[in-house]
């Protein structure tokens, strides 16, 4: 049976962050992933300059080998309008891919890995875990994402409940004939919000790639709110044609309504603790930095992982996360009124730029951790 002192079960930014803030602890730490990377992720892969600074990655040194697309400004509007330019003639976002970015996140993270190794079965013996037959540890950190299996044993069936996001995406490499057609800049990314104001698309180029999603709180009709959007992206002239092979996934807006994040012996981090920002969707940066709190968590817990003295992760998470309004500013309006106000609002500069882009997308408040 192989032993390690930390088990990490997923090696996305969640998990390879947690691992890197531990390097140098003592601490022999094992990622499993069930994937081998470089994998995919269904993301349209836009991270804040803070993110960059907190793990203390220098931009230039990172775009050597890989994309890092740098934004300048954003297009937001209504789907089927032409949206309202906001540029800030500084870098306010990168674009990066997520095959790129979280392989080179998990290889400096310094931990041990297990690739193509999935979770299969856990077990509890006196106060450790057993893993797949195979693994031995006092502690499990749970970072697979939306699906994760470690947030479904202490969960037990309530994961589902809670604001979860569905979304599609596609993100492709374009011909020469493509990139000479395609409408959008690659330091402008585009934002459409749907009319019914419960998700949006968008359109990001990175470098000769090009990322179009759209995700909504609403499964429903989810496909074709896509096929939708994409048809009026080519009839706009945006693109000229998008392959048919979207891909879907799902994450959960923050705060997680009942989920437990903390269990003797196994903490949740990223996607699977349910931290996304509840109106962009942004998830890397609160799962680099629940991955981060949970380091020093872990470190100042010296070997004890009783759910009592790990308690001090959600309370320290949400501290830096907030306590985010899950409603909106909006909520004590009829229906019909709140869209006619939320259409009128983002129609003006000043809401688009401080309010749907500063705030919402940006977080520009909030500095790196
Ligand atoms: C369409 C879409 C667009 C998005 N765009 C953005 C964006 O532009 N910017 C942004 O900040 N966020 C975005 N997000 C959210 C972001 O992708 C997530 O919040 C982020 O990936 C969470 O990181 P994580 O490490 O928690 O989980 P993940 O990145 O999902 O990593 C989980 C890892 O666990 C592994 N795993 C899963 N199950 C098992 C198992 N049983 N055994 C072993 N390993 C397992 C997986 O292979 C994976 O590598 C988007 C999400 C979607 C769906």
């Amino acid at each position: 049976m192989e032993s390690c002192d930390v088990l990490i079960v997923g090696g996305g930014p969640a998990g390879s962050s947690l691992a890197w803030k531990l390097r140098g602890s003592g601490l022999d730490v094992l990622i499993i992933d069930k994937s081998d990377f470089p994998r995919d992720k269904v993301c349209a892969g836009w991270v804040t300059p803070p993110v960059f600074k907190t793990l203390q990655i220098d931009p230039d040194e990172y775009s050597k080998k890989r994309v890092l697309q740098h934004i300048t400004g954003f297009r937001t509007g209504m789907v089927g309008g032409t949206g309202i330019l906001n540029e800030y003639g500084e870098t306010v976002s990168y674009g990066i891919r997520r095959s790129e970015f979280d392989h080179y996140l998990l290889h400096r993270s310094g931990a041990r890995l297990q690739l193509g190794e999935s979770l299969k079965t856990i077990s509890r013996h006196d106060n450790h875990w057993i893993l797949n037959n195979i693994i031995i540890t006092p502690l499990i950190i749970g970072a697979g994402g939306h699906f994760c299996p470690v947030s479904r044993l202490i969960n037990s069936g309530n994961v589902k409940n809670g604001r979860v996001v569905v979304a599609k995406e596609i993100e492709f490499e374009m011909d020469h004939k493509q990139e000479r057609e395609c409408g959008i800049r690659p330091d402008i990314p585009e934002l459409f919000f749907c009319d019914d104001l419960k998700g949006y698309g968008w359109c990001f180029r990175k470098g000769s790639f090009l990322n179009i999603g759209l995700g909504r709180e609403d499964k429903v009709g989810i496909s074709d709110h896509v096929e939708s959007f994409s048809r009026l992206l080519i009839k706009q002239g945006k693109v000229s044609n998008i392959p048919p092979d979207f891909k879907g996934h799902a994450y959960m807006l923050y705060p997680p309504t009942s989920r437990n994040i903390v269990e003797d012996g196994v903490m949740l981090v990223g996607d699977a603790a349910g931290l996304a920002h509840p109106k962009s969707g942004e998830g890397i940066r609160p799962a680099i930095e629940s991955g981060l709190i949970a380091a020093d968590v872990i470190i100042a817990a010296v070997g004890n992982y009783k759910k009592e003295r790990l308690q001090l992760y959600p309370e320290l998470l949400e501290k830096r996360l907030g306590r985010f309004n899950p409603g909106n500013s909006l909520a004590l309006f009829p229906e019909a009124l709140k869209k006619t106000i939320s259409h009128r609002l983002m129609a003006t500069k000043w809401f688009s730029r401080h309010i749907v882009l500063d705030r919402w997308f940006l977080n520009s408040n909030q500095g790196p951790l």
